[in-house]
């Protein structure tokens, strides 16, 4: 039986980053994986909806610049090429990662893994191996979730992996839950020519977000003509050979041709053995953690498993925290600061930090200022000059900041650092912002004068 220092389960954007780690640290590591290196990211994720929106961009940009009367004619894109495209894309980073583990002395196991104990993980494959460790990292993600009544069936009723295998665009589409995952795939099928219907149960869409984004959000998309139901439950998906019944609960019904079901992930831990070394588990098998990411003494959870934040970013950051945890180089609990998250688009919402609403709800008392992206020279050059970007405080320091409206996703790592490094007024006045930026609008809103939530 081989021995590692440290073994990782799971080769998505978490344990990809932690046994790179781990190796450049001189540990023995292996890292143990069922399916594809890259994960849910590069696979069925991030990596190939933002391939999909990157090379349909344009086709947005000439949209808003018609509507300007710019320009005239019809780009029609080539769905059999693009998605070649994506898969060749993927392909290739699949080889580039292998490389780059073998380069760096990473042993990776190919199969299905389970614990049989504290220390012991079998790996299930051709050739069967039991392999041991001194630290665990459980890595093992999530997968795509249903409620009864909306099982995806693969040809009409569709999860987000299926949706991005398509041929072809459909004529239209039931998007059901209105995450950043839902929203995302409908943008991209909108531009290829389907019709977009999406039905959420909360009072809003992107129902994580700041209420005024999320409103903004849906009024700009109800401009580009997409039926929006909130509120309403879907109770059933029927499938009726040639299109998809999609029924809800206040019996209203809406035909489509293909329905994607969006509503929510669920953890990758059954058949892992966690029993067998003392893991504990939250109702629905999210893996509990302590403030060190730890879940027994000498095993580790990271990234969506734990349930902690559904992002590839704080997978990466979770799994590189976990592994100089446990070489000793830090013993500090686990802090990540304001995470950042957008959702991505024509359209793009982005946040770093805490909504005011967030802050309320913690007792707070909490001011809020804006900035409208309409007179913004950026925004007004696209044609696509909605919008606003909006910042919680709390005694005078920013708390949080989001946005909405075209290229918001590009303000994100700068809010992130206005949050983290609890910035004022007074810092926006200290720093120059480059003209005509869209960062402007970020000053703008800083700047702003501060009205009670
Ligand atoms: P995963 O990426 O899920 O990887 C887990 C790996 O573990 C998988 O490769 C799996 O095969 C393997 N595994 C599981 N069980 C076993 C086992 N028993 N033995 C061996 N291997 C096992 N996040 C963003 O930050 N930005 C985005 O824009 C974004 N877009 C997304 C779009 C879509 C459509 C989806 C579905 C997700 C998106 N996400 C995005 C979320 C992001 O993909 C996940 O948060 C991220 O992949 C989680 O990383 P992870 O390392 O925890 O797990």
């Amino acid at each position: 039986m081989s021995h590692f220092d440290i073994i990782v389960i799971g080769a998505g954007p978490g344990g990809y980053a932690a046994a790179l780690l781990a190796s450049q640290r001189r540990k023995t590591v292996a890292l143990i994986e069922r399916q594809h290196l890259g994960g849910t990211c590069l696979n069925w994720g991030c990596i190939p909806t933002k391939l999909y929106l990157g090379a349909t961009a344009h086709l947005e940009g000439l949209h808003a610049q018609s509507r300007l009367r710019l320009c005239r004619g019809s780009v029609q894109m080539d769905m059999g090429a693009l998605k070649k495209r994506k898969n060749a894309f993927v392909a290739a980073t699949h080889k580039a990662m292998g490389c780059c583990l073998e380069k760096h002395g990473v042993a990776l196991v190919q199969g299905q893994a389970s614990l049989i104990d504290k220390n012991t993980v079998r790996v299930a494959s051709d050739a069967e191996q039991t392999l041991s460790f001194t630290t665990l990292i459980i890595a093992t993600g999530s997968s795509t979730n249903w409620f009864a009544g909306l099982e995806p069936d693969h040809a009409r009723i569709l999860d987000s992996t299926d949706l991005l295998d398509l041929d072809e665009a459909p004529a239209s589409l039931a998007v059901i839950g209105a995450g950043a995952i839902g929203l995302e795939m409908a943008e991209f099928w909108n531009r290829m020519g389907t019709a977009i219907h999406v039905i959420e149960a909360a009072p809003r869409i992107a129902p994580a977000e700041d209420e005024e984004i999320a409103q903004t959000l849906s009024g700009m998309l109800k401009r580009k003509k997409w039926n929006i139901v909130t509120g309403k439950r879907v109770a059933g998906l029927v499938n009726e050979g040639e299109s998809v019944l999609v029924r809800l609960e206040d019996g209203t019904q809406i035909r489509v041709e293909k329905a994607l079901v969006a509503v929510g992930r669920k953890p990758n831990t059954p058949g892992l053995g966690l029993d067998n070394a003392g893991v504990a588990m939250t109702g629905a098998g999210w893996v509990t953690t302590d403030d060190f990411l730890r879940t027994t003494p000498n095993i580790y959870a990271i990234g969506d498993v734990n349930g902690r934040t559904l992002l590839a970013h704080a997978a990466e950051h979770q799994g590189r925290y976990a592994v100089l945890h446990a070489l000793g180089e830090t013993a500090a609990p686990y802090t990540p600061g304001p995470i950042p998250g957008c959702i991505y688009g024509s359209i793009e919402v982005m946040r770093a930090g805490h909504t005011a609403a967030e802050l309320a709800a913690q007792g707070k008392t909490v001011t809020v200022s804006r900035a409208s992206l309409g007179a913004n020279p950026i925004s007004q050059a696209h044609g696509q000059a909605q919008g606003l970007v909006k910042v919680a405080w709390v005694d005078g320091v920013v708390h949080g900041v989001t946005a909405v409206g075209h290229g918001a996703s590009h303000l994100v790592t700068l809010a992130e650092i206005m949050v983290r490094d609890r910035w004022t007024a007074h810092t926006a006045h200290e720093h120059i912002f480059a003209h005509p930026t869209l960062d402007e609008a970020l000053r703008d809103a800083l700047i702003a004068p501060q009205e009670e939530k």
